[in-house]
């Protein structure tokens, strides 16, 4: 038996100013052919779990390419160009079924705003009877193309993910009974007219952690294969944004319908918790402040509007600065991104003293906003490559590239800079560069959910900071064209 593996994934915010070019997918681009079978094997990524159950079952693997960028403006056209190339090239070739590791809610500039659709749709005009499993992310915003151009489609059911594995377990585990004739995969898919924002999709908590929770319930009865809450991905001015559900049944299109559907009521009926309602910002420190004072530290301040997870610049400094204004000290914080700096401070040197503007490099002329750098005068603590291989619980095993990275020492604050954005997935970002996380009072991360499992068990205390990005779960400062309407909450009227 033989087949054929591969993994693309790009959450594309339409808003971002980032660019996604072929480089961003890994250190220098994706991983290809027998270097990716290395680098996946062995990750709890749904792709690692591909690879496991292709071995188990004996078969010959081809893994033309496997690459993930993070989240960030829409994808290059000729980056996601090669990306199909290979993957349908491969196919062409024959194989016995083909498993994919994919994001659901990439965008490619000049090519479609539906990458994943697309890229199936080319999959199956070259290799028309062989059968595809797909994994998505829970924040795909899941088109008719994508479950039209496959067999088997499964999604993550946690947020923060910590069961990408499972989700390509699923679907690699129908896929193999599938063609040991055991089962007849037939799918069902529904959307309901719902931006969700993704602050609001901890599945740990309502309202998601009854849609996920539906989801789980229809995949204990007799005949449902699998069953996929989709939260989607809110920052696409796309037709498909929002949320979703995806019901695999044996054989029964009904049953997977009806399936469908109840899912679907289950979050609708909730629809309102899924709108997010913030705090001003100088309140919002004032009150970590606070809480530090009374329980020590550290104290998480969440810039979850420029988190680079959901596409942000990684490089506001709104919160940084209110909390200097009032006084807050021994904060560690980041990572941010700003190449000029790391720059700068590398031709310093370690231990040279400098003034600097960090941050505010790129505009964001999409929600009208322009990149404001912080002036700072501190000392350069450390230099490093920015390398570290994840410990988990989630990505456990991934080797994570920031690009050369520096430690700023402003007395208050210690800032961790980096060329290459990085979502704070892991104390790596902060013990790589020599600083103890748990020693801190504040812990300044562009984070909106990652920092829960990682994070949250080492901190007193976690505030949202609402800062300026295109990460913002504030759906006023986006204007939406493309999105299909009425879309809650962005209309009103809806029952
Ligand atoms: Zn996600």
């Amino acid at each position: 038996m033989k087949l054929l593996i591969a993994q693309m994934q790009h959450e594309t915010n339409t808003f971002s100013p980032v660019p996604t070019p072929w480089e961003a997918f890994g250190k220098n681009g994706p991983y290809l052919g027998d270097e990716a079978l290395q680098a996946m094997r062995g990750t709890r990524m749904a792709i690692g779990a591909f690879i496991d159950i292709a071995e188990a079952a004996g078969a010959q693997i081809v893994l033309p390419v496997a690459g993930y960028a993070s989240p960030s403006g829409p994808v290059d056209g000729a980056a996601y160009d090669r990306f199909c190339q290979l993957i349908c090239d491969a196919a062409a070739k024959g194989c016995d079924a083909i498993m994919l590791d994919l994001h659901g809610a990439m965008v490619v500039a000049d090519r479609t705003d539906d990458g994943e659709g697309t890229l199936l749709e080319k999959l199956r005009a070259v290799a028309p009877q062989t059968p595809i499993a797909v994994s998505l992310d829970l924040h795909a915003n899941v088109t008719p193309a994508m479950v039209r151009h496959c067999d088997i489609l499964t999604g993550y059911k946690t947020y923060p993910h910590v069961d990408m594995y499972e989700s390509g377990e699923l679907a690699g585990r129908i896929l193999i009974r599938m063609l040991a004739g055991e089962v007849k995969p037939v799918m069902a898919f529904g959307q309901r007219p719902l931006l969700a924002q993704t602050l609001c999709m901890n599945t740990d908590e309502q309202p998601m952690k009854s849609f996920v929770g539906a989801a789980r319930e229809e995949e204990k009865k007799k005949g449902i294969l699998a069953a996929t809450a989709f939260g989607g991905f809110p920052a696409a001015d796309i037709h498909d944004a929002g949320l979703s559900a995806v019901v695999v049944a044996d054989g029964d299109a009904e049953q997977a319908l009806l399936a469908c559907d109840r899912m679907l009521g289950i979050a609708w009926s909730r629809k309102e918790d899924y709108v997010y309602h913030g705090e001003p910002l100088d309140r919002a420190v004032a009150r970590a402040k606070q809480l530090e004072a009374e329980t020590g530290g550290p104290i998480l301040l969440l810039d979850h509007a420029d988190n680079c997870a959901s596409g942000a610049t990684q490089d506001t400094m709104h919160v940084l600065k209110a909390a200097l204004d009032q006084g807050l000290t021994g904060i560690a914080v980041g990572p941010i991104r700003d190449p000029e700096t790391v720059d700068a401070c590398v031709r310093a040197g370690v231990g040279a003293s400098v003034k600097v503007k960090v941050g505010g490099k790129m505009d964001m002329p999409q929600i009208q906003v322009t990149g404001e750098p912080l002036p700072l005068e501190g000392v350069v603590r450390s230099i490093t490559d920015g390398e570290y291989t994840i410990t988990g619980p989630q990505l456990t095993g991934v080797r994570c590239y920031m690009g050369r990275t520096v430690v700023l020492d402003t007395g208050a604050a210690e800032i961790v800079i980096t060329e290459r954005n990085q979502e704070p997935w892991d104390r790596g970002v902060f013990t790589s560069v020599g600083i103890d996380p748990t020693r801190k009072r504040f812990l300044l991360l562009k984070s909106r959910m990652y920092y829960r499992p990682v994070f949250l068990p080492i901190a007193k205390g976690a505030v949202l900071c609402d800062g300026v990005g295109v990460g913002s779960s504030d759906n006023s400062i986006f204007r939406f064209e493309k999105v299909r309407r009425p879309m809650y909450p962005l209309d009103t009227g809806f029952a």
